[in-house]
């Protein structure tokens, strides 16, 4: 029961519960990294080597899809696969205003037009009636993200794509492992980008992100845009970028990704605790039948979110509002004229949501504690 006594006096002495606790996972795999680590600081080679090759394969098999480019970011994935489907200056690309400024961010870099579709309110993701609403002749593509580890409606997504001939890049930066119809999300669109930023249910100990892909040429292009357009030594065939993803970065990934599975159904487990503790007082995050939810957030929505924030506070619990400012309301993208209330559903999220502490490590008794904390806050 030592395990037990120390909870109980943290909880007592008030040590603050944190979102996210990355050093606990450090504490557990952090043998192996260092061997890892410094296995390539002797090998002297850092940039596309075998680990990051290693690496691709195997989020490639992970996914049962052909291609895998691992590349800087989450972002340059999404921007690199936009510019690989060829979305340019005046195309127009479908995408959620509830969302990291990234997925729409991507949208930009191009020169294409950013197109909001608000959201569904139980599921927080697109909604399809919005993106058939939002459909011009200069439609290109359409960016579902699967926000805070839900999957999307990508069936539906996919036939309406397939009705108007667009392209589909999910965004999947906060979904690794997610299933859709015992389908891994980023394998179901054109492209799927995923970010390995340090917080993401797969994270990095840096930046990091890939594309993967059943296209090759959709494969060849990425592979060539993040490395100058080089197709031979110092031959460059078009502009690109330099955006890889470092030995060390994919070794360290290599020895996560074999947790992975593991770490999310930690987040499942406790994500059922405080569903099953919360569920008649605050709302949810859905669960749906068909869906694997790996819980990169566990988000939920009251209209009493401040006093509920108040109240974690006066425990020591940090919970945070993802996303307080949807992305038609930021001043990056004024110059697109939206004003309040364009995206209704958007905007009661933004003022509603509040996301609490879930990790894999995070105990259960402590999920118990928070869940208890926001009770209180509502009943008194
Ligand atoms: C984190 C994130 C990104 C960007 O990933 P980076 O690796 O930080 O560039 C994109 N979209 C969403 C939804 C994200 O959460």
């Amino acid at each position: 029961m030592a395990i037990q006594q120390k909870i109980n006096r943290e909880i007592a002495e008030k040590a603050l519960i944190p979102m996210l606790d990355l050093k606990a996972q450090y504490k557990s795999l952090g043998q192996e990294i260092e061997v890892a680590i410094r296995e390539i600081l002797e090998s002297g080679h850092f940039v596309l080597g075998e680990h990051v090759r290693a690496f691709e394969r195997e989020i490639a098999d992970y996914h049962n899809v052909k291609y895998a480019v691992s590349l800087a970011s989450g972002t340059d994935a999404l921007h690199l696969s936009l510019k690989a489907l060829d979305i340019k200056e005046g195309d127009e690309v479908i995408t959620t205003p509830f969302t990291f400024i990234a997925s729409a961010e991507a949208v930009a870099y191009v020169g294409a037009i950013p197109v909001f579709a608000d959201i569904d309110k139980k599921t927080l993701n697109i909604s399809l009636s919005q993106i058939k609403d939002k459909i011009t002749s200069k439609t290109k593509a359409i960016i579902p993200v699967h926000l805070f580890g839900l999957p999307a409606d990508m069936d539906e997504i996919m036939d309406i794509a397939k009705q108007y001939n667009l392209k589909v890049i999910e965004d999947c930066a906060q979904a690794f492992g997610a299933k859709y119809k015992d389908v891994p999300v980023g394998s179901i669109g054109d492209a799927g980008c995923f970010s390995f930023y340090p917080s993401k249910n797969l994270g990095a100990y840096g930046d990091g992100g890939i594309m993967i892909t059943n296209n090759h040429e959709i494969c060849e292009k990425v592979r060539l845009l993040r490395n100058h357009g080089t197709t031979a030594p110092y031959k460059h065939s078009f502009i690109g970028y330099n955006s890889r993803l470092d030995e060390i970065q994919a070794a360290i990934l290599e020895i996560k990704l074999k947790h992975v599975d593991a770490y999310n159904q930690k987040r499942r487990n406790l994500a059922k605790i405080y569903t099953s503790l919360l569920s008649n007082v605050v709302q949810c995050p859905a669960e749906m039948p068909d869906r694997i939810h790996v819980y990169h957030q566990y988000t939920i929505r009251s209209i009493k979110k401040a006093a509920i924030k108040k109240n974690l506070e006066g425990n020591s619990i940090s919970s945070v509002v993802y996303y307080p400012i949807p992305l038609h309301l930021q001043d990056a993208f004024k110059y697109l004229g939206h004003k309040k209330n364009d995206f209704p559903e958007s905007e009661t999220a933004a003022n509603e949501v509040l996301s609490l502490p879930i990790y894999p490590e995070l105990e259960r008794e402590k999920v118990e504690f928070i869940a208890e904390a926001v009770l209180k806050a509502i009943t008194g």
